[in-house]
């Protein structure tokens, strides 16, 4: 059990987010809910937390943003007192071919996955470090491992999730420090609401013949997140796609 502990979780208020904060308020994590926009999914996620027994909290900040991360992590700091955990699992698509894709599309995507995730970790590793402890996961994508047409922006941003996670988690062991990715296939959530089993031309992709679900992709992050002995893993939940 985690009595005490408190963790980050971007992205908490909906999906995927939503499973992770759940599962670890149910181990008995407070947590800390980072979103962008919808106040009342983010207030509804934080009161099912607290149902659970734990502390919990949800902040508006946009990830892509280092000064907003960088003040919401003090925030965090001020009201739970530590950090042992953090979740970096905030994110958007703005698919396009690559012959037609906006820059702006590119940027965001890129910011908000990629450095997004460069500035949770940037604003709490100094802290880790001084508790010679610090648990961190990063939601990468199969896309990041195979590349998918349409998704150039998104696939190289969760590609560059694989790195930063190496690249941390090398740099941090020695603190005591795990940094690990969790890389899932086709999940049911707002960002695949548009993909149906009538879509069966993706779904044949998938050995597993189905999407997976947010407990799926949550029971390899609580996995990761408790795991005292494995660093630098990517963690594929993707019913075979990758491998
Ligand atoms: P989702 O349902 O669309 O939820 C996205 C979450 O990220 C929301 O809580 C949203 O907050 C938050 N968010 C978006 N932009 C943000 C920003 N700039 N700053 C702070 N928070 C921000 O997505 P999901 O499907 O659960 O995906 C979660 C993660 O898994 C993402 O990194 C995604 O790339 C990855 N992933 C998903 C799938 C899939 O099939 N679903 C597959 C592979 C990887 P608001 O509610 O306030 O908007």
């Amino acid at each position: 059990m985690a009595e005490g502990k408190t963790a980050i979780v971007t992205g908490g208020s909906r999906g995927i987010g939503r499973e992770v904060s759940l599962r670890l308020a149910a181990l008995g994590y407070d947590i800390a809910i980072v979103y962008v926009g919808d106040e009342n999914e983010a207030a509804d996620t934080v009161r099912d937390c607290e149902a659970k027994g734990v502390k919990a909290k949800a902040y508006i900040c946009n990830v892509a943003s280092f000064e907003e991360t960088k003040n919401t992590v003090a925030e965090i700091r001020k009201d739970f007192g530590n950090i042992e955990a953090l979740v970096n699992n905030a994110g958007i698509t703005r698919d396009g071919l690559i012959a037609f894709m906006k820059e702006e599309d590119w940027d965001n995507v890129l910011s908000v996955n990629l450095k997004g995730a460069f500035n949770m970790i940037r604003h709490t590793a100094a802290l880790f470090i001084r508790n010679k402890g610090g648990r961190i996961v990063n939601i990468s994508s199969v896309s990041g491992l195979m590349g998918n047409a349409g998704q150039a922006n998104y696939s190289a941003s969760k590609a560059g999730i694989v790195g930063l996670t190496k690249a941390t988690a090398r740099e941090l062991a020695p603190k005591g420090i795990t940094c690990n990715a969790v890389a899932p296939g086709f999940i049911r959530t707002d960002m695949t609401k548009n993909i149906t089993e009538d879509n069966s031309e993706l779904l044949r992709t998938i050995p597993l013949g189905r999407m997976g679900d947010v407990s799926d992709v949550a029971s390899a992050v609580v996995f990761l997140l408790t795991s005292p002995y494995i660093t630098g893993e990517v963690l594929r939940v993707d019913g075979g796609i990758a491998m």
